[in-house]
């Protein structure tokens, strides 16, 4: 509802300024869901919305030309499971010590920052999935919202729910729980439902569990009663889970998302097709487990993990699971923005023989309909917010085209036109 009424008084500031008219010239405009490109099209936006794609639509008087006629326009990128205000250093460090050194002021700020970047570079939609300290992520995407900074939508889990512990393992009882700073434990049905209400009461948008951190994992009846409590309120489960019985627990439970599932066997796959269950496999590159080994004692060792990713991935799409885009890129690299980081995953992507097509409806389409939103956003289509990206190259041909993107609008408003 408050997204409702934030998008209500957005619209009205609009009208308020007067609606401005684009006529975008694109020289192929891709269908994400059918896997084709139209050659040769104008789309007209006004107000932040698509009004007419076609080759030969009329032009309103006035409106103001952004020519792409050598580019090939496709939706606004999306990526499912973001972690913006985390960062990871070395696989030397605990897990605790990426976030027990900062406040959720500083938090904030690097979301921020995190989130700009992004946008930059074509996602313009986002789900963060927890590990924000205290709802810092709400705040982030209030300040999107309000106009204070550009960022893409965000969509955001709150705290993460877990049995008893969070993603901590073997902390002294002497120091207290205090992974509660990042997690809130839930051991019961009723706990569960306690803290699915208090995420919804601070703005989540998703609910998000880790369900296998521990030798003990949550139940059936814990995870049914999130899905029940996070449903009634019109919000998405996303479930934390490799595999194994936890996983089973996840989709016997009908969670609509399993978060990375390195270890889900074709059988649990074929169930999660069944239900129309997603797939957010965050396909780490080789490379990044390289740098992030462990992932602070939370990943199997890279030289397991790598090759595992690359074979789940390929039986997922052989199988023909629905995917989202989902990076749960936390690491840092010199030089290079974490949008940057994202992208490297289309390597993966690729070494799993998943077409292009297929790729970009995950990165589109898929994610929209995942986070809820794909009644706005997430295809180019009349009726649809513009949420656009370009680039010199056809990205159906080879989804590394991606890597080329030099037209960002968001919500009907140029980000940028022209190489970074
Ligand atoms: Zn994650």
């Amino acid at each position: 509802m408050r997204q409702l009424i934030l998008a209500g008084l957005c619209a009205l500031a609009s009208f308020a300024a007067g609606a401005e008219t684009i006529a975008i010239r694109a020289g192929g405009v891709v269908d994400v869901i059918a896997g084709t490109v139209a050659r040769d099209q104008v789309v007209i936006v006004t107000d932040g919305v698509i009004r007419a794609i076609g080759h030969d639509v009329a032009v309103p008087a006035g409106a103001r030309s952004v020519d792409l006629s050598k580019e090939w326009l496709a939706p606004g990128l999306i990526d499912a499971h973001t972690h913006m205000t985390l960062t990871e250093t070395t696989d030397a460090a605990p897990f605790e010590s990426f976030y027990l050194a900062e406040t959720n002021a500083y938090r904030a700020l690097r979301g921020m920052h995190h989130a700009a970047a992004l946008l930059q570079q074509g996602f313009t939609a986002i789900r963060d999935v927890g590990n924000d300290g205290e709802w810092t992520m709400v705040d982030v995407a209030k300040a999107v919202e309000n106009g204070l900074f550009a960022g893409p939508t965000i969509i955001t889990s709150g705290k993460i729910i877990a049995p008893y512990g969070g993603q901590s393992h073997r902390i002294p009882h002497e120091r207290g729980a205090f992974w509660q700073y990042e997690y809130l434990d839930a051991d019961t049905p009723d706990e569960v439902r306690k803290a699915v209400r208090k995420n919804l009461y601070y703005g989540a948008g998703v609910i998000k569990l880790v369900t296998d951190n521990n030798p003990y994992h949550a139940g059936l009846e814990e995870v049914r009663a999130a899905v029940d409590e996070a449903h009634k309120a019109g919000v998405p489960v996303s479930v934390h889970v490799y595999g194994g019985p936890a996983a089973q627990v996840a989709i016997d439970a009908g969670v609509d998302s399993i978060e990375h599932g390195f270890e889900l066997t074709d059988a649990q796959l074929q169930q999660m097709k069944a239900k129309g269950m997603f797939l957010v496999g965050t396909d780490f590159p080789r490379a990044h487990l390289d740098i992030i080994g462990t992932s602070g004692g939370i990943l199997p060792e890279p030289a397991v993990l790598g090759p595992r990713i690359v074979d789940r991935l390929r039986r997922a799409h052989r199988i023909g699971v629905k995917m989202a885009f989902g990076s749960d890129t936390v690491m840092e690299q010199k030089g290079r923005t974490r949008a940057d980081l994202m992208l490297d995953y289309l390597d993966v992507w690729k070494e799993a023989g998943v077409p292009p097509a297929a790729t970009l409806r995950a990165m589109t389409a898929n994610a929209a309909e995942l986070l809820r939103i794909g009644d706005k956003r997430g295809r180019i289509a009349v009726g649809l917010a513009a949420d656009l990206v370009a680039m010199p190259a056809d990205p159906l041909a080879d989804v590394l085209a991606l890597r080329r993107i030099d037209f960002v609008m968001k919500d009907g408003r140029v980000v940028r036109q022209g190489p970074r």
